[in-house]
């Protein structure tokens, strides 16, 4: 090879050369390097054996994911346990894991607003899927609006239903990048939707004791828009009174809440485990009222009372019908 090589060296120019050696190098049928980066296996084709590469953002949507996924898929989760959606930044790691991803799930509707930059940066050309693609999003003001009309708010999970569509929209994103698993998705999503219908079920009948005079919510922020418009609550206000964390609400603002919790008679505010605190326990403390911690945007640890989407929904209900049922009703005013 070596000889053959120098003698070629005497015999051709040099971009001769070069081409021949680059030739001997590249398998002419393998596409060029750029292209290869961006194809992922399921773009390719799925050998056998290999199983679609899916990446999730928060744990909720890694739970819905998981559940029609099954064991076909590996499931990556981005967002740690406890890690607030709307302001979590991506590590160098999750930029790698994003990468070799066949398909990424995020919740969207501007959920995860401080990590959608990166993702339209992505080396990649696996394609981004919002686990809410069918669902219609509600308005600030708890309001249906079409998608048409802006991003609406993300906390679409409180409502059961919306949930149920979820897995109508994993389930046709897997079976299109992994056809071969078609019916074991189905037949997934068919069971998981199944058992949302009766926790739906569930939900509204443990509801159904809470009289309709203290269902009043309050909260850290404005996450329970669909979760009072489906079981039939009224929101009185929320510390950040805004649909993200990532604000900070003004003097003025906290003074007016603290009138309407004492007009509405509410006697407790929840604040999900992804937030600190200190506002809602200071207010709390003013208004002799509770605070109640909820799993609102992450799921809990694996031996924690919120593993799954469906017992954060069973301990949210549970927490939130004792809270408002324990104490002496206040009227308003
Ligand atoms: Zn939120």
């Amino acid at each position: 090879m070596i000889s053959t090589y120098l003698l070629l060296c005497r015999l051709l120019p040099l971009g001769v050369i070069l081409a021949l050696t680059l030739a001997a190098c590249t398998p002419s049928a393998a596409p060029s390097p750029q292209t290869a980066a961006q194809l992922t296996p399921a773009a390719r084709g799925l050998a056998e054996g290999e199983k679609l590469r899916v990446v999730a953002t928060t744990s909720i949507v890694a739970d819905g994911v998981a559940q029609v996924g099954g064991d076909a898929i590996d499931l990556v989760t981005l967002l740690p346990l406890g890690a607030d959606p709307h302001a979590y930044t991506p590590t160098p790691q999750d930029l790698r894991t994003l990468n070799q991803a066949d398909v990424i799930f995020i919740n969207g509707l501007g959920l995860e607003e401080a990590l959608m930059p990166v993702l339209g940066t992505l080396d990649s050309a696996a394609p981004v899927i919002e686990v809410n693609a069918a669902v219609t999003p509600l308005a600030m003001d708890g309001v249906q609006e079409g998608h048409a009309h802006g991003a609406g708010d993300p906390h679409t999970w409180f409502d059961v239903a919306n949930v149920i569509l979820w897995t109508g929209t994993i389930r046709d994103e897997l079976s299109r990048l992994d056809p071969a698993h078609a019916s074991g998705y189905a037949a997934a999503a068919k069971r998981y939707a199944a058992t949302l219908t009766e926790l739906d079920a569930e939900i509204r009948a443990r509801i159904d004791t809470l009289p309709q005079e203290r269902r009043k919510l309050v909260s850290d922020h404005a996450e329970f828009n669909y979760f009072a418009h489906a079981y039939g609550f009224e929101v009185i206000g929320a510390v950040i009174p805004a649909l993200s964390t990532m604000a900070e609400p003004s003097a003025q603002q906290l003074a007016a809440l603290h009138d309407q919790i004492a007009a509405a008679g509410a006697p407790a505010i929840f604040v999900g485990t992804t937030v600190n605190p200190r506002l809602e326990e200071q207010l709390a403390q003013d208004l002799g009222i509770e605070v109640v911690t909820l799993y609102t945007a992450s799921l809990s640890p694996a031996d924690g009372p919120a593993a799954t989407y469906v017992d954060l929904m069973r301990h949210t209900v549970e927490s939130i019908v004792a809270a408002l049922g324990r104490h002496p009703y206040r009227a308003p005013g």
